[in-house]
């Protein structure tokens, strides 16, 4: 089914620009007669506003949310012999990106009904080797990070947070999902909560030293126009990207805030019905809801009832990292993971993009619960 042909989408770009395509249009023409096509002044300008909107002081753009990662490690000291613990619940390129530094990524079972990492967790996995931590905000929901970072600081290792789902997530101080780590690492993959057309990412630091390393090993070790000092990829934010990504910044809160009470709808409609897990609920603003992921023992049932009734439902995701058949020995086996394994079973995530209307959700509510004979 294309994408246009579903009753409700999991997402619809050509939706999402056509209110923004008035602006963007002269804008990105704007730029295109007078900025440098790569670091220009978009670029900086995005850079100093990202980095205000999460509470860091500088923010450094990249070419991806892969690359983020991936250089926030280098620049810590990640490399062959070290480890980096992450969850083993996560995208596949939280793993990938500890890979590429060199590290050995050394996975940990999320909680159960958060789905993210906790501080015992953490600690438990902690070795000699260990140089850092990675929380992920799986699905949009903030990871327990205050916890988190004090197991850190015990045992002098360093925290960065993979933030890719959680754009505009804040903990109770209000500080920004990316703040709370030595650094945070963003993506803007068109998917995301905050997506550029095209590929992207972010990292936000409050250490000047940081982002200097990471403007050097972005733009391939160069530390004048013909010297160079690493072996580094060429990783930029493309100038059009930032363009385009300044604009949809100011639309983030009001999509975030939309994201959050569809969830509200999805939460009332769906309490008590067959089997569903719904996702955890923190409050305020800690969840973000990029993806809403319920769970059910009979999700493939229920993912092929949604799809003959014209609803996209997608799965996140149905092979862990330690399960894929990688060109490198992680070292893990099927049961290593148990909750891990359990959830690639049973998620399923609920079309919740801000462009959806009320009754969209209310018609794929009543699918759900027809499903279930409810
Ligand atoms: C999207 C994502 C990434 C990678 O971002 P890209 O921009 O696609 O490279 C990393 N971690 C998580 C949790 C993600 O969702």
């Amino acid at each position: 089914m294309d994408r246009k042909e579903y009753k409700v989408p999991s997402k619809d770009y050509a939706l999402q620009y056509s209110p923004l395509l008035g602006e963007l249009i002269p804008e990105i023409e704007r730029v295109i007669r007078e900025e440098n096509p790569v670091l220009g002044a978009s670029v900086d300008a995005f850079e100093k506003e990202f980095a205000a909107y999460t509470g860091t002081a500088d923010a450094v753009g990249l070419g991806s949310g892969t690359d983020a990662l991936y250089l926030s490690l280098r620049a810590l000291g990640a490399r062959p012999g070290t480890e980096v613990i992450t969850a083993a619940n996560t995208f596949i390129a939280t793993v990938s990106s500890i890979l590429l530094s060199g590290a050995r990524p050394v996975l940990a079972d999320p909680d159960p009904e958060t789905m993210n990492l906790t501080p015992g967790a953490v600690e438990a996995a902690i070795t000699p080797r260990t140089v850092a931590v990675i929380p992920v905000h799986l699905y949009g929901a903030l990871a327990p990070v205050g916890e988190i970072l004090r197991v850190c600081e015990r045992s002098d290792i360093d925290m960065v947070e993979d933030a890719a789902q959680a754009h505009g997530a804040r903990g109770p101080d209000s500080r920004g999902a990316g703040a709370y780590g030595r650094m945070g690492c963003f993506s803007f993959h068109p998917s995301k909560n905050l997506g550029a057309f095209g590929d992207a990412g972010m990292v936000t630091t409050s250490d000047m030293r940081d982002a200097d390393e990471i403007r050097l090993i972005r733009n391939l070790g160069k530390s004048s126009k013909y010297e160079v000092t690493r072996v580094a990829p060429n990783t930029k934010l493309d100038t059009i990207q930032a363009a385009i990504l300044r604009l949809k910044l100011r639309n983030l809160d009001a999509w975030n805030d939309r994201r959050i009470s569809l969830a509200a709808l999805y939460r009332d409609a769906l309490a008590d019905v067959g089997d569903l897990i719904l996702p955890h609920f923190p409050g305020d603003r800690a969840h973000v809801y990029h993806l809403f992921v319920v769970r059910t023992s009979r999700r493939d049932e229920l993912r092929a009832h949604l799809q003959s009734a014209g609803v996209n439902a997608g799965l996140h995701y149905p092979v862990p990292p330690h399960l894929q058949s990688l060109d490198v020995d992680l070292g893990y086996r099927e049961g290593d993971f148990p909750v891990t394994e359990e959830c690639a079973r049973t998620v399923l995530s609920l079309p919740i993009s801000p462009e959806l209307k009320d009754h969209q959700v209310a018609y794929v509510c009543e699918q759900i619960r027809s499903f279930f004979g409810e």
